[in-house]
Protein backbone atom coordinates (compact mmCIF):
# COMPACT_ATOMS: atom_id res chain seq x y z
CA UNK A 1 0.00 0.00 0.00
CA UNK A 2 0.99 3.48 -1.13
CA UNK A 3 1.42 5.97 1.98
CA UNK A 4 0.06 9.45 1.28
CA UNK A 5 2.95 11.45 -0.83
CA UNK A 6 2.27 15.17 -1.84
CA UNK A 7 4.45 17.93 -4.44
CA UNK A 8 5.48 20.47 -1.91
CA UNK A 9 6.47 23.57 -3.95
CA UNK A 10 8.61 24.82 -0.66
CA UNK A 11 11.37 21.81 -1.18
CA UNK A 12 10.40 21.42 -5.02
CA UNK A 13 9.83 17.97 -4.67
CA UNK A 14 7.17 15.10 -3.67
CA UNK A 15 7.59 13.41 0.02
CA UNK A 16 5.81 12.00 2.75
CA UNK A 17 2.64 13.62 4.24
CA UNK A 18 3.06 13.06 7.49
CA UNK A 19 0.85 15.21 9.88
CA UNK A 20 1.42 17.32 12.43
CA UNK A 21 -0.89 15.97 14.87
CA UNK A 22 -1.80 12.19 14.84
CA UNK A 23 -4.95 11.97 12.30
CA UNK A 24 -5.64 15.93 11.59
CA UNK A 25 -4.93 18.00 9.12
CA UNK A 26 -4.77 22.04 9.09
CA UNK A 27 -5.30 23.16 5.40
CA UNK A 28 -5.19 26.96 4.17
CA UNK A 29 -6.71 27.47 0.71
CA UNK A 30 -6.76 31.10 -0.33
CA UNK A 31 -10.90 32.05 -1.28
CA UNK A 32 -11.62 34.29 -3.40
CA UNK A 33 -11.67 38.05 -4.28
CA UNK A 34 -14.89 38.73 -4.25
CA UNK A 35 -15.36 41.71 -6.66
CA UNK A 36 -16.59 39.71 -9.31
CA UNK A 37 -17.66 36.43 -9.90
CA UNK A 38 -15.72 33.14 -9.91
CA UNK A 39 -14.39 32.21 -13.52
CA UNK A 40 -13.79 28.76 -14.55
CA UNK A 41 -10.25 28.57 -13.92
CA UNK A 42 -10.85 30.11 -10.50
CA UNK A 43 -12.83 27.24 -9.59
CA UNK A 44 -10.40 24.57 -11.06
CA UNK A 45 -8.01 25.88 -7.98
CA UNK A 46 -10.82 25.17 -6.21
CA UNK A 47 -11.93 21.89 -7.58
CA UNK A 48 -8.20 20.32 -6.92
CA UNK A 49 -8.22 21.63 -2.86
CA UNK A 50 -11.57 19.96 -2.98
CA UNK A 51 -9.81 16.39 -4.02
CA UNK A 52 -6.71 16.89 -1.53
CA UNK A 53 -9.19 17.14 1.50
CA UNK A 54 -11.31 14.46 0.16
CA UNK A 55 -8.03 12.06 -0.70
CA UNK A 56 -6.92 13.31 3.21
CA UNK A 57 -9.87 12.01 4.37
CA UNK A 58 -9.99 8.66 2.60
CA UNK A 59 -6.56 8.49 3.93
CA UNK A 60 -8.50 8.81 7.45
CA UNK A 61 -7.89 12.29 8.57
CA UNK A 62 -9.71 15.21 9.99
CA UNK A 63 -9.36 18.34 7.94
CA UNK A 64 -10.00 21.75 9.29
CA UNK A 65 -10.51 23.07 5.86
CA UNK A 66 -10.41 27.07 6.38
CA UNK A 67 -10.62 29.33 3.49
CA UNK A 68 -10.40 33.37 3.48
CA UNK A 69 -12.59 35.50 1.47
CA UNK A 70 -10.92 38.58 0.63
CA UNK A 71 -13.38 41.66 0.48
CA UNK A 72 -11.01 44.49 1.32
CA UNK A 73 -7.27 45.56 0.25
CA UNK A 74 -6.38 43.19 -3.09
CA UNK A 75 -5.10 46.29 -5.50
CA UNK A 76 -5.67 46.09 -9.24
CA UNK A 77 -1.75 45.85 -9.12
CA UNK A 78 0.44 43.29 -7.46
CA UNK A 79 2.97 45.46 -7.03
CA UNK A 80 1.36 47.32 -4.55
CA UNK A 81 -0.27 50.27 -6.50
CA UNK A 82 -3.37 50.97 -8.49
CA UNK A 83 -7.22 51.02 -6.47
CA UNK A 84 -8.39 48.42 -4.53
CA UNK A 85 -10.57 45.96 -6.28
CA UNK A 86 -13.40 46.35 -4.02
CA UNK A 87 -14.03 49.91 -4.67
CA UNK A 88 -13.50 49.38 -8.54
CA UNK A 89 -16.42 46.92 -8.35
CA UNK A 90 -18.45 48.74 -6.49
CA UNK A 91 -18.43 51.77 -8.98
CA UNK A 92 -18.78 49.23 -11.64
CA UNK A 93 -22.00 47.50 -10.14
CA UNK A 94 -23.31 50.09 -8.23
CA UNK A 95 -23.60 48.02 -4.77
CA UNK A 96 -21.90 49.29 -2.14
CA UNK A 97 -18.42 47.83 -1.56
CA UNK A 98 -20.04 45.65 1.26
CA UNK A 99 -23.56 44.23 -0.50
CA UNK A 100 -21.19 43.53 -3.52
CA UNK A 101 -18.92 41.62 -1.17
CA UNK A 102 -21.89 39.67 -0.05
CA UNK A 103 -23.53 38.87 -3.39
CA UNK A 104 -20.83 37.51 -4.98
CA UNK A 105 -19.66 35.33 -2.23
CA UNK A 106 -23.06 33.90 -1.95
CA UNK A 107 -22.93 33.55 -5.77
CA UNK A 108 -19.27 31.25 -5.01
CA UNK A 109 -21.02 28.84 -2.52
CA UNK A 110 -23.43 28.19 -4.98
CA UNK A 111 -20.64 27.60 -7.29
CA UNK A 112 -19.16 25.18 -4.97
CA UNK A 113 -22.44 23.69 -4.31
CA UNK A 114 -22.97 22.62 -8.21
CA UNK A 115 -19.75 21.47 -8.74
CA UNK A 116 -20.01 18.96 -5.63
CA UNK A 117 -17.43 21.00 -3.79
CA UNK A 118 -17.19 20.43 0.32
CA UNK A 119 -18.29 23.37 1.83
CA UNK A 120 -15.03 24.36 3.89
CA UNK A 121 -15.18 23.78 8.01
CA UNK A 122 -14.28 27.37 8.58
CA UNK A 123 -14.94 30.90 6.26
CA UNK A 124 -13.00 33.81 7.18
CA UNK A 125 -14.07 37.46 5.92
CA UNK A 126 -10.53 40.09 6.04
CA UNK A 127 -13.05 42.40 7.47
CA UNK A 128 -14.24 40.62 10.18
CA UNK A 129 -10.60 39.96 10.89
CA UNK A 130 -9.37 43.65 10.98
CA UNK A 131 -7.89 43.63 15.10
CA UNK A 132 -6.09 40.58 14.00
CA UNK A 133 -4.25 42.03 11.11
CA UNK A 134 -3.55 45.24 13.12
CA UNK A 135 -2.03 43.25 15.74
CA UNK A 136 0.36 41.02 13.72
CA UNK A 137 1.29 44.31 11.82
CA UNK A 138 2.25 45.85 14.86
CA UNK A 139 4.28 43.21 15.74
CA UNK A 140 6.03 43.02 13.09
CA UNK A 141 6.82 47.22 13.58
CA UNK A 142 8.27 46.10 17.08
CA UNK A 143 10.61 43.61 15.26
CA UNK A 144 11.90 46.22 13.17
CA UNK A 145 10.45 44.73 9.85
CA UNK A 146 8.00 47.57 8.61
CA UNK A 147 8.69 51.41 7.64
CA UNK A 148 6.11 54.02 7.01
CA UNK A 149 5.83 55.84 3.22
CA UNK A 150 3.48 58.93 2.54
CA UNK A 151 0.63 55.92 1.34
CA UNK A 152 1.05 53.25 4.04
CA UNK A 153 3.63 50.66 6.10
CA UNK A 154 5.50 48.51 4.42
CA UNK A 155 7.47 45.30 5.12
CA UNK A 156 11.15 45.70 4.29
CA UNK A 157 11.92 42.44 2.33
CA UNK A 158 15.18 42.92 2.36
CA UNK A 159 15.24 42.13 6.49
CA UNK A 160 14.57 38.84 6.15
CA UNK A 161 17.08 36.46 5.77
CA UNK A 162 16.09 34.50 2.53
CA UNK A 163 12.86 36.19 1.25
CA UNK A 164 11.88 34.76 -1.35
CA UNK A 165 12.25 31.28 -1.02
CA UNK A 166 9.37 29.68 -2.35
CA UNK A 167 9.44 31.03 -5.05
CA UNK A 168 13.33 30.78 -5.43
CA UNK A 169 13.27 34.65 -6.06
CA UNK A 170 16.91 36.00 -7.01
CA UNK A 171 16.45 38.74 -5.17
CA UNK A 172 20.00 40.18 -5.48
CA UNK A 173 19.56 39.90 -9.34
CA UNK A 174 16.51 41.88 -8.61
CA UNK A 175 18.97 44.35 -7.51
CA UNK A 176 21.29 44.37 -9.90
CA UNK A 177 19.29 43.97 -12.88
CA UNK A 178 16.42 46.89 -14.67
CA UNK A 179 15.41 49.88 -12.35
CA UNK A 180 11.57 48.36 -11.66
CA UNK A 181 9.47 51.33 -10.31
CA UNK A 182 9.07 50.54 -6.47
CA UNK A 183 7.59 53.80 -5.71
CA UNK A 184 8.22 55.33 -2.75
CA UNK A 185 8.94 51.36 -1.47
CA UNK A 186 12.85 51.04 -0.58
CA UNK A 187 12.97 47.63 -2.82
CA UNK A 188 10.95 46.20 -5.34
CA UNK A 189 9.76 43.09 -3.34
CA UNK A 190 8.36 45.13 -0.24
CA UNK A 191 4.92 44.87 0.15
CA UNK A 192 2.38 47.46 1.95
CA UNK A 193 0.82 45.99 4.97
CA UNK A 194 -1.35 48.62 6.16
CA UNK A 195 -2.53 51.29 3.44
CA UNK A 196 -3.62 55.03 4.23
CA UNK A 197 -7.04 55.84 2.82
CA UNK A 198 -6.29 58.64 0.84
CA UNK A 199 -6.36 62.03 2.16
CA UNK A 200 -9.10 63.96 0.42
CA UNK A 201 -11.79 61.38 0.36
CA UNK A 202 -13.38 58.51 2.16
CA UNK A 203 -13.37 55.23 1.40
CA UNK A 204 -16.00 52.69 1.81
CA UNK A 205 -13.94 50.38 3.71
CA UNK A 206 -11.75 51.94 6.57
CA UNK A 207 -10.85 51.70 10.11
CA UNK A 208 -8.59 53.09 12.31
CA UNK A 209 -5.16 52.02 13.41
CA UNK A 210 -2.11 53.10 15.05
CA UNK A 211 -0.73 54.30 11.85
CA UNK A 212 -3.90 56.22 10.42
CA UNK A 213 -7.43 55.67 8.86
CA UNK A 214 -7.00 53.22 6.27
CA UNK A 215 -7.17 49.30 5.05
CA UNK A 216 -4.88 46.36 5.19
CA UNK A 217 -2.64 45.27 2.54
CA UNK A 218 -3.63 41.85 0.71
CA UNK A 219 -1.04 39.31 2.42
CA UNK A 220 -1.47 40.22 5.91
CA UNK A 221 -5.03 39.19 6.10
CA UNK A 222 -3.88 35.32 5.46
CA UNK A 223 -0.98 35.05 8.26
CA UNK A 224 -3.64 36.76 10.63
CA UNK A 225 -6.53 34.44 9.67
CA UNK A 226 -4.30 31.36 9.47
CA UNK A 227 -2.99 31.73 12.79
CA UNK A 228 -5.55 32.33 14.09
CA UNK A 229 -7.75 29.21 12.93
CA UNK A 230 -5.02 27.08 12.20
CA UNK A 231 -1.79 27.99 14.67
CA UNK A 232 1.48 29.38 13.45
CA UNK A 233 2.68 26.31 11.91
CA UNK A 234 0.06 23.94 10.29
CA UNK A 235 0.18 21.07 7.72
CA UNK A 236 -0.91 22.33 3.67
CA UNK A 237 -1.44 26.33 2.42
CA UNK A 238 -2.99 25.77 -1.19
CA UNK A 239 -3.32 28.52 -3.68
CA UNK A 240 -3.38 28.71 -7.74
CA UNK A 241 0.44 28.66 -8.83
CA UNK A 242 0.13 32.78 -9.35
CA UNK A 243 0.35 33.34 -5.47
CA UNK A 244 3.74 31.67 -5.22
CA UNK A 245 5.75 34.68 -6.71
CA UNK A 246 4.05 36.90 -4.88
CA UNK A 247 0.64 36.50 -2.02
CA UNK A 248 2.42 32.84 -0.92
CA UNK A 249 6.23 34.76 -0.75
CA UNK A 250 4.91 37.86 1.13
CA UNK A 251 2.35 35.39 3.91
CA UNK A 252 5.48 33.50 4.22
CA UNK A 253 7.74 36.51 5.00
CA UNK A 254 5.26 37.91 7.55
CA UNK A 255 4.98 34.89 9.54
CA UNK A 256 8.62 34.38 9.42
CA UNK A 257 9.52 37.80 11.00
CA UNK A 258 6.71 37.67 13.16
CA UNK A 259 6.62 33.71 14.26
CA UNK A 260 10.21 32.42 13.24
CA UNK A 261 8.11 29.63 11.16
CA UNK A 262 7.06 29.14 7.45
CA UNK A 263 3.75 28.87 8.06
CA UNK A 264 3.02 25.63 6.87
CA UNK A 265 4.39 22.38 6.77
CA UNK A 266 3.18 21.99 2.91
CA UNK A 267 2.64 24.10 -0.05
CA UNK A 268 0.56 22.77 -2.63
CA UNK A 269 -0.13 24.77 -5.72
CA UNK A 270 -2.78 24.23 -8.47
CA UNK A 271 -1.90 25.16 -12.20
CA UNK A 272 -3.99 27.23 -14.27
CA UNK A 273 -6.40 26.67 -16.62
CA UNK A 274 -5.47 28.15 -20.24
CA UNK A 275 -8.33 29.28 -22.53
CA UNK A 276 -7.11 29.81 -26.04
CA UNK A 277 -3.26 29.59 -24.96
CA UNK A 278 -3.97 32.43 -22.72
CA UNK A 279 -4.97 32.19 -18.92
CA UNK A 280 -8.42 33.22 -17.89
CA UNK A 281 -8.17 36.13 -15.56
CA UNK A 282 -10.84 37.68 -13.53
CA UNK A 283 -9.64 41.10 -14.46
CA UNK A 284 -9.64 40.80 -17.81
CA UNK A 285 -13.52 41.10 -18.12
CA UNK A 286 -14.19 38.38 -20.48
CA UNK A 287 -14.36 35.13 -18.50
CA UNK A 288 -16.45 32.21 -18.57
CA UNK A 289 -18.64 31.48 -15.29
CA UNK A 290 -19.95 28.36 -14.44
CA UNK A 291 -22.67 29.94 -15.13
CA UNK A 292 -22.58 30.37 -18.70
CA UNK A 293 -21.68 26.87 -18.97
CA UNK A 294 -25.49 25.39 -17.28
CA UNK A 295 -26.39 28.39 -20.12
CA UNK A 296 -25.51 26.46 -22.44
CA UNK A 297 -27.01 23.63 -21.42
CA UNK A 298 -24.03 21.51 -20.17
CA UNK A 299 -24.12 19.78 -16.54
CA UNK A 300 -21.97 21.71 -14.26
CA UNK A 301 -20.81 18.46 -12.85
CA UNK A 302 -18.80 17.50 -16.68
CA UNK A 303 -16.94 20.47 -15.99
CA UNK A 304 -16.00 18.93 -12.44
CA UNK A 305 -15.21 15.43 -14.62
CA UNK A 306 -12.88 17.33 -17.02
CA UNK A 307 -10.68 18.78 -14.31
CA UNK A 308 -10.74 15.45 -12.79
CA UNK A 309 -8.94 14.18 -16.31
CA UNK A 310 -5.70 16.09 -16.17
CA UNK A 311 -3.41 16.29 -12.97
CA UNK A 312 -3.52 19.72 -10.59
CA UNK A 313 0.27 20.21 -11.78
CA UNK A 314 -0.12 20.90 -15.01
CA UNK A 315 -1.80 23.45 -16.87
CA UNK A 316 -5.35 22.51 -18.46
CA UNK A 317 -6.26 24.03 -21.94
CA UNK A 318 -9.90 24.72 -22.20
CA UNK A 319 -12.26 23.73 -25.09
CA UNK A 320 -15.64 23.16 -25.88
CA UNK A 321 -15.23 19.88 -27.08
CA UNK A 322 -13.13 18.60 -24.81
CA UNK A 323 -16.29 19.37 -22.11
CA UNK A 324 -18.80 18.22 -24.15
CA UNK A 325 -16.24 14.61 -24.27
CA UNK A 326 -16.19 14.93 -20.55
CA UNK A 327 -20.07 14.89 -20.26
CA UNK A 328 -20.18 11.60 -22.88
CA UNK A 329 -18.31 10.16 -20.41
CA UNK A 330 -19.91 11.19 -17.11
CA UNK A 331 -23.01 10.29 -18.24
CA UNK A 332 -22.11 6.91 -19.36
CA UNK A 333 -20.47 6.02 -16.38
CA UNK A 334 -23.60 7.32 -14.03
CA UNK A 335 -25.97 5.42 -16.38
CA UNK A 336 -23.64 2.17 -15.83
CA UNK A 337 -23.28 2.57 -12.22
CA UNK A 338 -27.22 2.88 -12.01
CA UNK A 339 -27.86 0.13 -13.60
CA UNK A 340 -25.82 -2.29 -11.35
CA UNK A 341 -28.36 -2.01 -8.92
CA UNK A 342 -28.07 -2.12 -5.22
CA UNK A 343 -24.53 -2.45 -4.00
CA UNK A 344 -22.56 -5.84 -2.88
CA UNK A 345 -19.02 -5.27 -1.33
CA UNK A 346 -16.40 -3.23 -2.08
CA UNK A 347 -13.61 -5.29 -4.45
CA UNK A 348 -10.75 -4.70 -2.15
CA UNK A 349 -7.89 -5.29 -5.23
CA UNK A 350 -9.70 -2.47 -7.14
CA UNK A 351 -10.46 -0.32 -4.03
CA UNK A 352 -6.05 -0.73 -3.36
CA UNK A 353 -5.12 -0.02 -6.79
CA UNK A 354 -7.56 3.59 -6.91
CA UNK A 355 -5.95 4.97 -3.66
CA UNK A 356 -2.34 3.77 -4.70
CA UNK A 357 -3.10 6.23 -7.68
CA UNK A 358 -4.37 8.95 -5.41
CA UNK A 359 -1.70 8.75 -2.79
CA UNK A 360 0.75 9.31 -5.18
CA UNK A 361 0.59 12.99 -5.02
CA UNK A 362 -3.31 12.66 -6.20
CA UNK A 363 -3.03 10.93 -9.94
CA UNK A 364 -6.18 10.94 -10.48
CA UNK A 365 -5.93 10.99 -13.84
CA UNK A 366 -4.84 7.39 -13.69
CA UNK A 367 -7.44 6.42 -10.75
CA UNK A 368 -10.53 7.89 -13.17
CA UNK A 369 -8.57 5.52 -15.74
CA UNK A 370 -9.19 2.19 -12.93
CA UNK A 371 -12.47 3.27 -12.39
CA UNK A 372 -13.25 2.59 -16.36
CA UNK A 373 -11.47 -1.12 -16.01
CA UNK A 374 -13.85 -1.30 -13.11
CA UNK A 375 -16.62 -0.76 -15.65
CA UNK A 376 -14.87 -3.81 -17.68
CA UNK A 377 -14.04 -6.04 -15.05
CA UNK A 378 -15.61 -9.45 -14.85
CA UNK A 379 -17.21 -8.91 -11.08
CA UNK A 380 -20.55 -8.85 -10.05
CA UNK A 381 -22.53 -5.99 -10.64
CA UNK A 382 -23.09 -5.51 -6.50
CA UNK A 383 -19.43 -5.59 -6.13
CA UNK A 384 -19.02 -3.03 -8.97
CA UNK A 385 -21.77 -0.94 -7.36
CA UNK A 386 -20.15 -1.09 -4.26
CA UNK A 387 -16.35 -0.37 -5.52
CA UNK A 388 -17.98 2.68 -7.57
CA UNK A 389 -19.46 4.03 -5.32
CA UNK A 390 -16.45 3.72 -2.61
CA UNK A 391 -14.64 5.81 -5.73
CA UNK A 392 -17.01 8.49 -5.68
CA UNK A 393 -16.45 9.46 -2.18
CA UNK A 394 -13.08 11.02 -3.70
CA UNK A 395 -14.42 11.46 -7.57
CA UNK A 396 -17.41 13.59 -6.36
CA UNK A 397 -19.78 12.88 -9.38
CA UNK A 398 -22.67 12.12 -7.15
CA UNK A 399 -23.44 8.43 -8.51
CA UNK A 400 -25.09 7.52 -4.98
CA UNK A 401 -27.76 9.90 -5.73
CA UNK A 402 -28.18 10.18 -9.55
CA UNK A 403 -31.30 9.05 -11.58
CA UNK A 404 -31.61 8.53 -15.19
CA UNK A 405 -33.84 11.39 -16.86
CA UNK A 406 -36.81 9.32 -17.88
CA UNK A 407 -37.15 7.96 -13.91
CA UNK A 408 -36.72 11.62 -12.37
CA UNK A 409 -39.75 12.51 -11.23
CA UNK A 410 -41.23 16.55 -12.09
CA UNK A 411 -41.52 18.97 -9.28
CA UNK A 412 -45.40 19.16 -9.01
CA UNK A 413 -45.42 15.36 -8.06
CA UNK A 414 -42.81 15.91 -5.61
CA UNK A 415 -44.82 18.97 -4.22
CA UNK A 416 -47.87 16.34 -3.82
CA UNK A 417 -45.84 13.88 -2.08
CA UNK A 418 -44.34 16.06 0.32
CA UNK A 419 -47.86 17.37 0.62
CA UNK A 420 -49.30 13.66 1.64
CA UNK A 421 -45.69 13.21 4.25
CA UNK A 422 -47.29 16.67 5.42
CA UNK A 423 -50.94 14.61 5.91
CA UNK A 424 -49.72 11.55 7.66
CA UNK A 425 -47.38 13.50 9.95
CA UNK A 426 -50.38 15.68 10.61
CA UNK A 427 -52.41 12.14 11.15
CA UNK A 428 -54.47 13.29 8.84
CA UNK A 429 -54.92 9.81 6.73
CA UNK A 430 -58.16 10.87 4.94
CA UNK A 431 -56.14 13.74 3.20
CA UNK A 432 -52.92 10.83 2.35
CA UNK A 433 -54.72 8.73 0.56
CA UNK A 434 -56.22 11.62 -1.77
CA UNK A 435 -53.14 12.86 -2.31
CA UNK A 436 -51.36 9.52 -3.30
CA UNK A 437 -54.44 8.46 -5.58
CA UNK A 438 -53.38 11.80 -7.34
CA UNK A 439 -49.76 10.89 -7.94
CA UNK A 440 -50.75 7.64 -8.74
CA UNK A 441 -53.18 9.05 -11.26
CA UNK A 442 -50.27 11.35 -12.86
CA UNK A 443 -48.90 7.92 -13.82
CA UNK A 444 -46.50 7.60 -10.33
CA UNK A 445 -45.64 5.38 -8.27
CA UNK A 446 -45.46 5.81 -4.31
CA UNK A 447 -43.52 3.79 -1.73
CA UNK A 448 -42.89 4.39 1.60
CA UNK A 449 -39.17 3.17 2.59
CA UNK A 450 -37.95 3.15 6.24
CA UNK A 451 -36.07 6.42 4.97
CA UNK A 452 -39.31 8.24 3.96
CA UNK A 453 -40.70 8.22 0.61
CA UNK A 454 -39.88 7.39 -2.73
CA UNK A 455 -41.55 8.11 -5.92
CA UNK A 456 -41.00 7.00 -9.74
CA UNK A 457 -42.47 6.54 -13.28
CA UNK A 458 -45.20 4.11 -12.71
P1 LIG B 1 -8.76 35.47 -6.92
O1 LIG B 1 -10.24 35.46 -6.68
O2 LIG B 1 -8.37 36.25 -8.11
O3 LIG B 1 -8.01 35.87 -5.67
O4 LIG B 1 -8.35 33.95 -7.26
C1 LIG B 1 -8.90 32.84 -6.59
C2 LIG B 1 -8.05 31.60 -6.84
O5 LIG B 1 -8.09 31.21 -8.23
C3 LIG B 1 -6.59 31.76 -6.50
O6 LIG B 1 -6.14 30.60 -5.80
C4 LIG B 1 -5.91 31.88 -7.84
O7 LIG B 1 -4.59 31.44 -7.79
C5 LIG B 1 -6.77 30.98 -8.70
N1 LIG B 1 -6.75 31.28 -10.16
C6 LIG B 1 -6.81 32.49 -10.78
N2 LIG B 1 -6.82 32.34 -12.12
C7 LIG B 1 -6.78 31.00 -12.39
C8 LIG B 1 -6.77 30.19 -13.58
N3 LIG B 1 -6.82 30.73 -14.81
N4 LIG B 1 -6.72 28.84 -13.44
C9 LIG B 1 -6.69 28.28 -12.21
N5 LIG B 1 -6.70 28.97 -11.05
C10 LIG B 1 -6.74 30.32 -11.12
ZN1 LIG C 1 -3.70 33.93 0.96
Amino acid sequence: MTELQLFDTYERRVRPFEPLEAGKVGLYCCGPTVYNYAHIGNLRTYLFEDLLRRVLEMNGYTVNHVVNITDVGHLTSDADTGEDKMEVGARRTGMTAWEMADHYTRAFEDDLARLNIKAPSRWCKATDHIDEQIAFIKDLENKGYTYRTSDGIYFDSRRLNGYGHLARLDVDGLKEGARVDAGERRFVTDFALWKFSPPDNRRQMEWDSPWGVGFPGWHIECSAMSAKYLGDFFDIHCGGEDHIPIHHTNEIAQTEASRGTRLANFWMHGYFLQVDNAKMAKSSGEFLRLESLSERGIDTLAYRYLCLTAHYRTQMSFSWDSLASAEVALSRLRQTAYDWGEPGTVDADFDQRFRDCLNDDLGVPRALAVAWELVRADLSPATKKATILRFDEVLGLGLATWLPEETSVPDDIIGLAEEREQARRERNWQRADELRDAISAAGYLLEDTRDGYRVRKA
